[in-house]
C-alpha cells in the first residue's frame, strides 16, 4: 500500500545540502518541516498565506484570559508534539489537563465517559451501563456468539461496529468520540485511517470483544478511555495555550538561519528545468524543493498544472467545518458545575445544537489561573455535512449553546464575553479508501522532482500525526535529493 518513493530524481550526492526549500503553508506542518529541513542544512523559507503563523493553532484571549482558538491540546502517548514543543523550548510548559474525567450528555443526563474503550468502542459492556439501553448493553454481551467477521482492506467503523454490537454503541459513544476528533460521520470514517490499530486487531479476531481486549492487554495499547499504559497522561497542553508552539516554532526557524513570511499567499507553482518556480502575490521564488503543507484543496490548486493526477485526488478531499464558542462567566454564577469535570460529548444521535462543551479554567491550570474570578467554557458546533449550523450568526450559536448548557448542566446566567472562531473546512475527513487515496497522491507528487506533500489531509488530523508527516515529507527531500 505505501508508495514507492524510490522514482524520485536524485542528481544530489548523498550527504549534500537539499539546496533551497520553499515550504508553502505555516501551519504545524509546514512549521515542523521547515524546522527539521534546516537541520538538514536546507536554506528554508516558509510562505504563510495569512498574516499569522499556526493554522489550526491559534493563541487568543477573552477577559484576559490566554486561551486556545483552534487546536487545544496533543496526544502525549505519540512523541511527536512533545519532541518538537522540547526541541523549540516549550518542553518544560507542557501541562496535562488539571480535570481529565468527562461525561457524554445523552439519554436526558450526563453520564461518565467509560473507561476501556478504543475510540467508543467497548471491550466490556458493564462499563456502559446507563448509556446504553439493556437491550443495547446485551447486544455487545452476546457478540462472541455471532459468526467471525471478515474484515476486507477497509471498512466504516461505524457499519462495522453496528454489525457486531448494534448501532446503539455507534450512535452514543463511538460517534460523538469521532466527532471530537474528525467532526466526521462514523458511518463514513475509515476505521483503518482512524483507529489503525483496531482495525489490524479487528482482522486478527473474529470478535469485535476479542479485538478490543487484546489492544488492552497490549503493553503499548492505542488511544483508549483508560490512562495512558506508563501512568503519563493521555493528552498535554501547552502553558498559555498550544497555539503558542507555532509561534516558538518559527522563532526557532528563524534563528537556525530560515525565513518565516505571513502575507505570502502562493498563487501558482511552476517547474522549470531543474528547479521550482513559486509565485507570490509579490515575486517569483526559485527553489530546489517544495514542500506543501497546505490544506488538500489549496495543494489541489496549486499542484493543477504540474501534478493533475494528485491534483484531481487532492480535490476529492472533503472538509468538516465547526464553530467554537467560547464564553467567560462570572465564577459564582456557575458555582453549581460539576467539581472535577473537564466537560462532556453530545452524541448527535440526541438532536442537540452542540458537539461538545470543555470546562476551560477547569482543564487547563493557566486558564484558571489567569481569570481566577472566572470561569471560561467553550462549545463546539458543526459535523460533517452540517454547514449551516456553522454559519449561523454569532449570537445565535451563543444563544444555541446557552440553552444547551442549560438543560445538560443548569447553567442560567448569561456570560461576561463571548467569542465565537469560525473553522471552516477546519478538518480533513478520512472516509473508506483515505489511505489508498493518500497512496495515490504521494505517489503522483513523488514522480516529480523535489516536492512533497504533508499535513493533516494525510496520515492522521492530530497534531503529533501532522508533524509524523512533515518530518517525512522533509526527511524524503534532505534524504533522497531535491534535484
Ligand atoms: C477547531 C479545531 C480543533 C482541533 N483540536 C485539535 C486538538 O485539540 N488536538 C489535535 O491534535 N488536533 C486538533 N485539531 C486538528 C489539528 O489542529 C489540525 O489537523 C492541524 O493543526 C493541521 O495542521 P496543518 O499544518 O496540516 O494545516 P493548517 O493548520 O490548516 O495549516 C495550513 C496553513 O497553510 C496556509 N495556506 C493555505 N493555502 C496557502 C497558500 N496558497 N499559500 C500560503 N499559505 C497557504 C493556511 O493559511 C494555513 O496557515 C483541531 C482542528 C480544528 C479545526
Amino acid at each position: 500500500m505505501e508508495p514507492s518513493t524510490q522514482h524520485t530524481l536524485s542528481a544530489r550526492p548523498a550527504g549534500a545540502s537539499p539546496g533551497r526549500v520553499v515550504v508553502i503553508g505555516g501551519g504545524i506542518a509546514g512549521l515542523a518541516a521547515a524546522h527539521r529541513l534546516l537541520a538538514s542544512g536546507a536554506t528554508v523559507t516558509v510562505l504563510e498565506g495569512s498574516d499569522r503563523v499556526g493554522g489550526k493553532l491559534h493563541a487568543g484571549e477573552i477577559e484576559g484570559a490566554p486561551i486556545d482558538l483552534g487546536a487545544e491540546s496533543m496526544l502525549a502517548r505519540r512523541p511527536e508534539g512533545s519532541d518538537l514543543a522540547g526541541a523549540v523550548g516549550l518542553g518544560g510548559r507542557l501541562q496535562p489537563p488539571r480535570a481529565t474525567t468527562s461525561s457524554v450528555w445523552t439519554r436526558g443526563a450526563l453520564r461518565p465517559m467509560p473507561k476501556g474503550h478504543v475510540m467508543g468502542v467497548p471491550g466490556d459492556p458493564a462499563a456502559l451501563a446507563g448509556l446504553l439501553s439493556q437491550e443495547g448493553l446485551d447486544r455487545i454481551s452476546g457478540e462472541r456468539a455471532l459468526p467471525p467477521a471478515e474484515v476486507g482492506e477497509d471498512v466504516a467503523i461505524g457499519a462495522y461496529v453496528a454489525e457486531r454490537f448494534g448501532r446503539e454503541v455507534v450512535d452514543r459513544l463511538v460517534e460523538p468520540l469521532l466527532g471530537g476528533v474528525y467532526a466526521g460521520d462514523a458511518y463514513r470514517i475509515s476505521m483503518r485511517a482512524a483507529v489503525p490499530g483496531l482495525y489490524a486487531a479487528a482482522r486478527r479476531h473474529g470478535s469485535l470483544l476479542d479485538a478490543v481486549r487484546s489492544l488492552q492487554a497490549a503493553p503499548s495499547a492505542p488511544a483508549t478511555g483508560g490512562p495512558a499504559p506508563s501512568g503519563g497522561p493521555v493528552f498535554n497542553g501547552v502553558d498559555g495555550g498550544i497555539g503558542r508552539l507555532p509561534g516558538a516554532v518559527a522563532d526557532a526557524v528563524r534563528a537556525a538561519g530560515g525565513e518565516v513570511r505571513t502575507k505570502a499567499p502562493v498563487l501558482g507553482l511552476s517547474r522549470a528545468t531543474d528547479s521550482w518556480h513559486v509565485r507570490t502575490d509579490q515575486e517569483v521564488l526559485t527553489a530546489d524543493a517544495i514542500v506543501l503543507a497546505t490544506p488538500a484543496w489549496s495543494s489541489s490548486a496549486l499542484l493543477a498544472d504540474v501534478a493533475p493526477k494528485a491534483s484531481a485526488e487532492l480535490a476529492e478531499v472533503e472538509y468538516a467545518s465547526m464553530a467554537l464558542i467560547t464564553m467567560a462567566f462570572r465564577r459564582a454564577d456557575v458555582a453549581a458545575l460539576p467539581q472535577d469535570s473537564s466537560g462532556f460529548l453530545v452524541p448527535p444521535v440526541d438532536g442537540r445544537t452542540i458537539k461538545a462543551a470543555t470546562f476551560s479554567s477547569r482543564k487547563w491550570g493557566w486558564v484558571d489561573d489567569a481569570a481566577p474570578g472566572l470561569f471560561v467554557l467553550r462549545t463546539s458546533v458543526g459535523r460533517y455535512g452540517e454547514q449551516e449550523q456553522v454559519q449561523r450568526e454569532d449570537a445565535d450559536l451563543v444563544r444555541a449553546s446557552l440553552s444547551d448548557l442549560g438543560d445538560a448542566v443548569g447553567i442560567s446566567a448569561r456570560p461576561v464575553a463571548t467569542r465565537v472562531t469560525r473553522w471552516i473546512g477546519g478538518l480533513p475527513q478520512y472516509p473508506v479508501g483515505h489511505l489508498a487515496r493518500v497512496a495515490r497522491i504521494r505517489e503522483a507528487v513523488a514522480a516529480l522532482p523535489g516536492l512533497r506533500v504533508c499535513g493533516a489531509a494525510y496520515d492522521g488530523v492530530g497534531i503529533p500525526a501532522t508533524i509524523a508527516s512533515a518530518t517525512r515529507a522533509a526527511d524524503e527531500i534532505a534524504g533522497s535529493g531535491a534535484r
